[in-house]
């Protein structure tokens, strides 16, 4: 089943985005076993991105088919040491503080580490991030950090039926990514889009998206994996 999804959603993703950019698939992993994982990847998932560290850490070597990596969760700063040279990419740098120890503990270790900086996009209380406003300095700062290199930005809509509400929060993500990259960034990634509204997000313009629930169906939240 989960095979046949990945590679029903891989007919159905566009390879592009509108603005001629290759669409990247990440699976949410979150909650699944190493198994359903591995199904994903036979289905043709390349891209893992994890919430949890110790799932990270518990799976790491379960998984089949050597998968690019991905932290898509909150972060604590003190579980950043378990992870460090084995992430491709982090997509939740939501907090200055989070950055600086990342920096530190990357050029302890010698290598660099990809990050977007995550920008709560809908200004909810319950999500962390930088507020739109504070994008440009936010990148500034962490691009100014050794052993950092800023790849993108990441952002998660708010669950909402108002599909115009969310084409305009997506939109503004997009602007705010194609300004820092007017002003001389070099940004790669717009990670937005999650089962519920990639299409609206590749539409106007994401080129990452994170699915969970339409690769996987519904989470079970009590199974312990
Ligand atoms: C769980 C999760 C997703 C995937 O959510 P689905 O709605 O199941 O596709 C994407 N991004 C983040 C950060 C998540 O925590």
């Amino acid at each position: 089943m989960i095979e046949e999804n990945v590679k029903k959603l891989l007919k159905e993703i566009p390879c592009k985005n509108p603005f001629g950019e290759k669409v990247t698939l990440v699976a949410a992993v979150k909650l699944q076993t190493a198994d359903s994982i591995n199904s994903a990847i036979c289905g043709g998932v390349t891209d893992i991105g994890d919430n949890h560290v110790q799932e990270f850490r518990d799976k790491f070597d379960l998984i089949k088919g050597n998968p690019r990596r991905h932290i898509i969760g909150h972060l604590q700063t003190n579980k950043i040491k378990y992870l460090v040279g084995k992430v491709d990419l982090y997509h939740s740098i939501d907090r200055l503080n989070l950055a600086e120890e990342l920096s530190k503990r990357s050029a302890n270790a010698g290598v660099t580490s990809n990050v977007l900086i995550q920008i709560n996009i809908g200004n909810e209380e319950t999500k962390g991030g930088f507020a739109l406003e504070e994008a440009e300095e936010a990148y500034k700062k962490i691009s100014a950090l050794p052993a950092l290199k800023v790849e993108g930005l990441m952002a998660m809509l708010p669950f909402d039926s108002d599909e115009a509400r969310l084409r305009g929060l997506a939109k503004a993500m997009r602007r705010k990514f194609d300004e820092l990259n007017e002003r001389g960034a070099n940004l790669k990634y717009l990670s937005m889009g999650m089962s519920g509204d990639w299409k609206l997000c590749i539409e106007e313009g994401s080129n990452m998206i994170r699915l969970g629930t339409a690769i996987f169906g519904a989470r079970n939240y009590k199974r312990s994996v």
